[in-house]
């Protein structure tokens, strides 16, 4: 029975690793506070073309050169105002990663703004998948947008997209116009909260759509290869789970929609306020809709990676742990103490599996140099083993205080493993640093 969700599992963790491998450590000198970009999609020669409006502040010192990362983009131009700024495109021979370096023609002091107009075209392989009736993004964001990819750098969105006029628009935060012609359809999308870059995306396609409600939410589902029908029954324990994680998270689920989509291939991705899952698991849920893991996992995300974000990919266990973890506390709580067990089990089997092939390492970790040494199974398995370890020493009452004051205090905000232990320790009134040794720093 568990098998099938297994499949859908370790595809998502093959496609974490190899998106992971494409970025390296950053360190920049400042922050990206907006991005406003149009993009128009071109699906015959799936292709993009896009302008992007990024507004930079500085944090230090005097800046002359502004780096990016840019993947597959190829950039026409940057502008400051109307002038034109020098820059150069790279690919860093060590990580594989695409940057853009922007010589300014004036240097930026610190706190100061500037906002860099950039117009690039490109053919993205791995960013942003095609299909002749759908198209929709995939980790990362650098494969279809100019960005600081950087998970500390939370920023504002506002994405305006043109796509055939029979297609339907999915993106971060709310849809604030829309406007068509007769065969192109311009959608705008503002995300208000302050959100890492890979979570940004879209989703398009010639969807058929339901819609239901969670509390204050309106939650829409959508799909091509199921009927509106199937939709509903398949996302059917949506509300139920977002319920759950607003009562442990002391934090209401903080936007008016809450999508999700089944799409073709096999996206299993998170994003501001939607998430990509694929046909097969809508199909799985038709049959067992008992499997609901996946499902909760993604939606965790919106508290747990996206409310609250690692502040490096050293405490990317702060996102998947976390995730994984509630992921099961919803089926124990929805089927009963004996499917909470099976879950932990499942996560104790995958940790020790880790462990035998000599993969077990810190859960903070920080000897990685790409973001492929910081992800894997590890922080899926062992982050939920441990949560769950932390949670049978302080008892249920004490650990869901703290997780609770943990995830109202770093709301909006990112988070170390440091702040999530001081945190728990202020709620259980005890020195939890003999825990935090044995299973997250060593
Ligand atoms: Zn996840």
């Amino acid at each position: 029975m568990r098998r099938t969700l297994w499949i859908f599992v370790s595809a998502a963790l093959a496609i974490f690793a190899y998106a992971q491998s494409a970025s390296g450590a950053v360190s920049r000198q400042y922050m990206v506070e907006n991005y406003s970009a149009s993009l128009t999609l071109n699906f015959e020669h799936r292709r993009i073309n896009g302008t992007e409006m990024i507004r930079v502040r500085a944090n230090r010192g005097s800046i002359n050169e502004l780096e990016l990362d840019a993947d597959e983009i190829v950039v026409d131009s940057v502008l400051v105002g109307k002038k034109a700024q020098r820059f150069s495109q790279s690919v860093d021979p060590e990580t594989g990663k695409g940057r853009i370096r922007i010589q300014l023609n004036r240097p930026l002091n610190r706190d100061r703004r500037l906002t860099l107009q950039v117009t690039f075209k490109g053919s993205p392989a791995k960013g942003l998948q095609f299909f002749d009736d759908q198209a929709y993004t995939v980790y990362n964001t650098s494969h279809w947008l100019v960005v600081n990819h950087d998970p500390s750098n939370l920023a504002t969105l506002t994405l305006s997209l043109n796509v055939p006029s029979d297609m339907v628009v999915i993106a971060n935060g709310d849809n604030v116009a829309s406007k068509s012609t007769s065969d192109r359809l311009v959608s705008e999308w503002k995300e208000k909260r302050a959100i890492p870059d890979f979570v940004f995306g879209f989703a398009v396609g010639r969807f058929v759509q339901r819609n239901a409600a969670a509390d204050k939410t309106e939650l829409r589902y959508f799909g091509t290869h199921h009927s509106a029908a199937q939709i509903e029954r398949i996302f059917h324990s949506t509300p139920k789970v977002l319920q759950l994680f607003s009562d442990k998270s002391g934090v209401s689920y903080p936007s008016k929609t809450y999508s999700q989509i089944l799409a073709n291939g096999n996206p299993q991705q998170e994003l501001g306020d939607f998430t990509l899952l694929p046909n097969d698991y809508g199909d799985l849920l038709l049959k067992q809709p008992d499997e609901e893991w996946l499902l909760a996992h993604e939606l965790a995300h919106q508290w747990w990676g996206i409310g609250v974000a690692c502040r490096t990919w050293s405490d990317f266990w702060l996102n998947e742990g976390v995730a994984t973890f509630m992921a099961d506390v919803f089926l124990g709580e929805q089927y009963g103490p004996a499917r909470y067990a099976h879950e932990i089990e499942i996560a104790r089997n995958m940790y020790n599996g880790l462990k035998v092939s000599g993969m077990d390492h810190p859960l903070c970790y920080t000897e990685w140099k790409s973001e492929k040494d910081a992800g894997g199974r590890l922080p899926y398995f062992k982050g939920a083993l441990v949560l769950h370890l932390l949670k049978k020493q302080l008892g249920e009452e004490i650990f869901w205080k703290g997780f609770r004051a943990y995830t109202r205090q770093y709301w909006g905000k990112t988070a170390t493993s440091r702040d999530f232990q001081l945190t728990m320790e202020k709620a259980a009134r005890t020195n939890l640093g003999g825990f935090f040794d044995r299973w997250v720093y060593r």
